[in-house]
């Protein structure tokens, strides 16, 4: 087999969305597994939709993903470089002018007022919309004349009629489409710059690409860029077209939509890990084997296969996305998971009166729950907060009248302790057990909602520790 090379090609029109990194990570994960090349290249053409800063912040955060690609353009091969379209514009018009010459491709000089009113005529007239072939024979004579004239125009081929385009898809098997449901389509815009389709072309053809995984919603151009393989004579790259990805209402994501993140920065700014979100990425349209479902990346390049891409959409599944990231946090040292915390309790609350130990124990706490690292905040709240607030069940809890009691013995015994320490309170709440004579939730629970304020948290010996002697008595 010849040595992969497939490429993750965005636009700078924004940053990096969830479906873009879903469509580099299988990419890298394919190129990967065989031992070829991930290439980043950079379809910068839609100059009024590029976003300042918008390739550094793709390549950024596929690197916080791990995914650090072979070629890009600040890592390019002399071979094949550039990586970025607007400074490849020599290239293409080179392969343009071929097309002029052999007559495959013709100059339009229509105004993008006259296609409009076409458009709507043929819409209206309940057709398919498509280029009614104006310019598709007007002679040498007639074009230079306009040239001349100084009418702009844009380049389009001539879509040969009756064929029928088709290819095998590593994902959905057979497709074909009819060049007659294909109008002469825009190679090169007014402006000068080529469009997607022929640009795409020109690169994955020069850049020696050999497979290409990309979204669904890029199935229906690929008649196009079949179109200008056969007519330069060059064979294809074998495409893959990924299925969407979907919310839990199983609609497909829209950047509006709000249930999810749909950024990495978002994640990354949240405190999730980035090793957990590439695991997490990977099982979004792809699934392993067996039932394993929590993979290192080596072990994700060794397992993928593109013949397990699911061909039914994705779906994002939050549930999956936080219960992924709480195992990775599981699986790291306190050490790491307070460096992951920290900055967002410091930017919360008033650290100042706190101990290294305090905050240290403070997270250690929540270690085995977590999710991600902001999630610490809410859930920490109740030792920031002076003031005990029951909600309406704690209340009614606490109206049972073994507890007055179970409250008093437990308060003489931690009064009597010097060292307010985790395994200290732990013998208190054993004393106060057998003293008071009660035990399981009558003895667990009017000392936490009497300490926390709250029906459910963390160890109680911990939360009580962590409250402070002062506090806690002060509550009781
Ligand atoms: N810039 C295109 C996109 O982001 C690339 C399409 C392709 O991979 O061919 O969808």
């Amino acid at each position: 087999m010849e040595k992969v090379r497939v490429r993750y090609a965005p636009s700078p029109t924004g940053h990096l969305h969830i479906g873009g990194a879903r469509t580099a990570l299988f990419n890298y994960l394919f190129a990967k597994h065989y031992d070829g090349d991930f290439i980043f290249r950079l379809e910068d053409t839609d100059i009024e939709r590029n976003i300042e800063g918008g390739e550094a912040s793709q390549l950024d955060n596929l690197a916080w993903l791990g995914i650090v690609p072979d070629e890009s353009p600040l890592n390019p091969n002399p071979k094949y470089a550039p990586y970025r379209q607007m400074e490849r514009l020599d290239i293409y018009r080179k392969y343009a002018n071929e097309l002029l010459q052999r007559g495959l491709a013709y100059k339009c000089f229509c105004t993008p007022e006259e296609l409009d009113a076409e458009h709507e005529r043929q819409v209206a007239a309940g057709k398919a919309p498509m280029y009614n072939g104006k310019c598709r024979n007007l002679t040498a004579e007639e074009v230079a004349e306009k040239e001349a004239a100084g009418i702009p125009y844009t380049i389009r081929l001539r879509v040969p009629e009756n064929k029928t385009y088709e290819f095998e898809d590593m994902i959905r098997g057979h497709v074909s489409f009819e060049s007659n449901d294909i109008g002469d389509w825009v190679i090169v815009k007014a402006n000068g710059i080529p469009t997607y389709n022929f640009a795409v072309v020109i690169d994955d053809h020069t850049m020696d690409i050999t497979h290409v995984f990309r979204g669904e919603e890029h199935l229906s151009n690929t008649p196009k860029q079949l179109m200008l393989y056969e007519m330069f004579g060059w064979q294809p790259p074998i495409y893959g077209h990924m299925t969407l990805i979907v919310n839990e209402q199983r609609k497909k994501l829209s950047k509006r939509d709000e249930s999810i993140m749909q950024f990495v920065s978002q994640y990354k700014d949240e405190g999730y890990l980035p090793d957990a979100m590439f695991n997490f990425m990977a099982l979004l349209g792809w699934s392993p084997e067996g039932e394993q479902e929590i993979f290192t990346k080596e072990e994700l390049i060794k397992e993928f296969s593109e013949k397990r891409l699911s061909k039914s959409p994705s779906m994002f599944d939050k549930n999956k996305l936080t219960w992924v990231n709480n195992r990775y946090i599981k699986e790291r040292s306190l050490e790491d998971v307070v460096a992951l915390c920290r900055p967002y309790l410091e930017e919360a609350y008033d650290l100042s009166t706190k101990s290294e130990q305090w905050i240290n124990d403070l997270i250690a706490t929540y270690h085995d729950q977590l999710s991600y690292g902001k999630e610490i905040v809410g859930l920490v709240d109740l030792f920031f907060n002076d003031e005990l607030v029951l909600d309406d069940e704690a209340k009614e809890f606490m109206k049972d009248e073994s507890i007055p009691n179970t409250l008093a013995v437990f308060k003489k015994h931690l009064e009597a302790v010097e060292d307010f320490t985790k395994e200290n309170v732990q013998a208190c709440i054993k004393a106060t057990q057998k003293e008071a004579k009660v035990r399981g939730k009558m003895l667990y629970m009017p000392l936490r909602i009497a300490t926390t304020g709250i029906m459910h948290g963390p160890d109680l010996a911990s939360s009580i520790c962590l409250l402070g002697k002062e506090k806690v008595l002060s509550r009781l």
